[in-house]
């Protein structure tokens, strides 16, 4: 497969990971979600879950199997995040590398396109769901009310590129 292949989500958010309804889960038959942590459930210079992801994280896990997998290599910071929302944990993942994100499917114990890697990154996130053969989902990134917009953010980069390939990032939903 290329990379272009590779890179293209399956679902493309227009919001961020909270827009993920348990009626998108059943449309497209998703039992469990790998979800990454920086930019998706919690802005990177933040160390508290927001009342919305939280609420959101009551609602979805009554439909769905939850890991958090993160390649922030900080345990304490990641930790901290699983414990407030109750989910299990991987960190220091090396996304796209496929060891730490096939070991949150494993115990899950569902077939892995079932399984959805959901993320706010192309060339981590996306491809590696990817190249698990999961279902694939970019998220707008979660950013704080009161940073100031980086226009030059590899996230833009890793659009641009991407996008350059020929991956459609039209909203999907
Ligand atoms: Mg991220």
């Amino acid at each position: 497969m290329n990379l272009e292949a590779h890179l293209q989500p399956n679902l493309v958010l227009d919001g961020p990971v909270t827009r993920l309804t348990p009626e998108i889960l059943q449309k497209y038959q998703i039992k469990g979600l790998v979800l990454d942590v920086d930019e998706t459930l919690v802005p990177i210079r933040e160390q508290k879950v927001s009342p919305e992801v939280l609420d959101w994280i009551v609602e979805i896990r009554q439909v769905s199997a939850l890991w958090l997998v993160s390649n922030n290599i900080s345990q304490s910071r990641i930790a901290a995040i699983a414990q407030a929302v109750d989910v299990p944990y991987l960190f220091g993942a090396r996304k796209p590398s496929r060891r730490k994100v096939r070991q949150a499917v494993e115990q899950m114990q569902l077939p892995q396109n079932q399984v959805a890697m959901v993320g706010d990154r192309l060339f981590t996130d996306v491809l590696v769901g990817n190249r698990l053969g999961m279902f694939s989902i970019l998220v707008e990134p979660m950013i704080s009310p009161t940073a100031t917009p980086r226009p030059y953010s590899l996230r833009n980069v890793e659009v641009a590129l991407s996008q350059w390939l020929g991956v459609s990032l039209k909203i999907t939903q």
